[in-house]
């Protein structure tokens, strides 16, 4: 039995790991200031005699004894992420900072949770973990672009310096039941509309491109990564290479939910990446994984979990 502590682990990825953990036979310390997370997605452990809940804001440090480090904590939305973009950056550097201390005093393995976003809008495509990326360092998404960037720097200065065992996997856009409906994202606010029958909000023209993996495929890829030997670090794209339009997606949710809405078109928020698609021949190589879950069979997930969440 291995102890993991889990950051973030009242939100949307973290719950599915946190459970899948504990479900292994793990015992696991869920880390969580609630920010974007919620008792609700984790209440089906609250109670298992090897469960903690721990409130705590990654900004302070934390100390325990644990074997396994998953450091999701970082909102991971648009809204969520602009809400307050200071705390943002703070929570994605000096997070890191304390769990990487939390790390090298435990000689444990850190998995850190970065983002395609790295790439920025992207020079190369598909996105390949070479890409150094295109991003502006001083928008509106830098705070998390950046943030998230600075991690990755602090995850490999401390393999360097003091042999941390660390773990770098760079996210693709993932979806699945315990997103927010509200949390501003495309896969929730289309289903989000398209069971209420309102207008489906395409921001610009819809020719954009996201690949959307489901959360499964993610957390299957995560636990793989943590067991992989020690001098290997990543980064590790992950994610579903199958790559849609916004346009494309919103006819699929459009017909998986037989809704009335109509599409209409906002403007375009401010550095958004106009296409994005991982190359994972390096998952495939390390991990022996890709994904298995299809967006039609996903999104049907989802549809019937926001079905149940906006009956409540
Ligand atoms: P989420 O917002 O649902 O989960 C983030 C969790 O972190 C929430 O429970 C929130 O309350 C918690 N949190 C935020 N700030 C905190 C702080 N200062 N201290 C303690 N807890 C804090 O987002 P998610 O989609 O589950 O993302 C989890 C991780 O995966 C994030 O690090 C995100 O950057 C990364 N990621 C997600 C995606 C995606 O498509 N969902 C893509 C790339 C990377
Ligand atoms: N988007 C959209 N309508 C929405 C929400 C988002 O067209 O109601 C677009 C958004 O502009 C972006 C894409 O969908 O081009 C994915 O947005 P999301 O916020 O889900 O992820 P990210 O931009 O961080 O990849």
């Amino acid at each position: 039995m291995k102890k993991a502590l889990v950051s973030g682990g009242a939100g949307f990825i973290g719950s599915h790991l946190c459970t899948r953990l504990i479900n292994e036979g793990n015992r696991v310390i869920c880390l969580d200031n609630f920010f974007t997370g919620s008792k609700d997605n984790i209440k089906h452990l609250i109670g298992h005699p090897c469960f903690e809940l721990v409130e705590h804001d990654v900004v302070n440090p934390y100390c325990a004894d644990v074997d396994e480090i998953y450091n999701l904590a970082c909102p991971a939305s648009p809204i969520h992420y602009q809400y307050d973009a200071i705390k943002t950056a703070k929570t994605a550097v000096f997070g890191t900072f304390n769990m990487l201390g939390l790390a090298k005093k435990n000689n444990a393995r850190m998995l850190q949770a970065s983002t395609s976003e790295v790439y920025g809008d992207p020079i190369s495509h598909p996105q390949q973990e070479s890409d150094w990326g295109n991003v502006n360092p001083i928008g509106y998404r830098s705070c998390y672009d950046e943030g998230k960037r600075c991690a990755e720097t602090l995850c490999m200065d401390y393999y360097r310096q003091h042999r941390v065992k660390i773990k770098i996997v760079r996210i693709f856009n993932t979806y699945g039941p315990h997103m927010l409906p509200d949390d501003g994202r495309v896969i929730s606010n289309f289903v989000v509309q398209a069971l209420q029958n309102k207008d489906i909000t395409i921001y610009g023209d819809g020719k954009q491109t996201r690949s959307f993996q489901y959360v499964d495929d993610l957390i299957e890829a995560m636990v793989r990564m943590m067991a992989t030997g020690d001098d290997f670090t990543g980064p590790v794209n992950i994610g579903n290479p199958r790559e849609f339009s916004m346009l494309e997606l919103a006819q699929l949710v459009l017909k998986l939910t037989a809704s009335k809405s109509k599409i209409v078109y906002q403007p375009l928020p401010y550095d958004d990446p106009r296409q994005r698609r991982p190359d994972i021949t390096l998952a495939k190589e390390k991990l022996d994984w890709k994904p298995t879950v299809r967006l039609e069979e996903g999104l049907i997930e989802v549809i019937n979990y926001f079905k149940q969440i906006l009956s409540k």
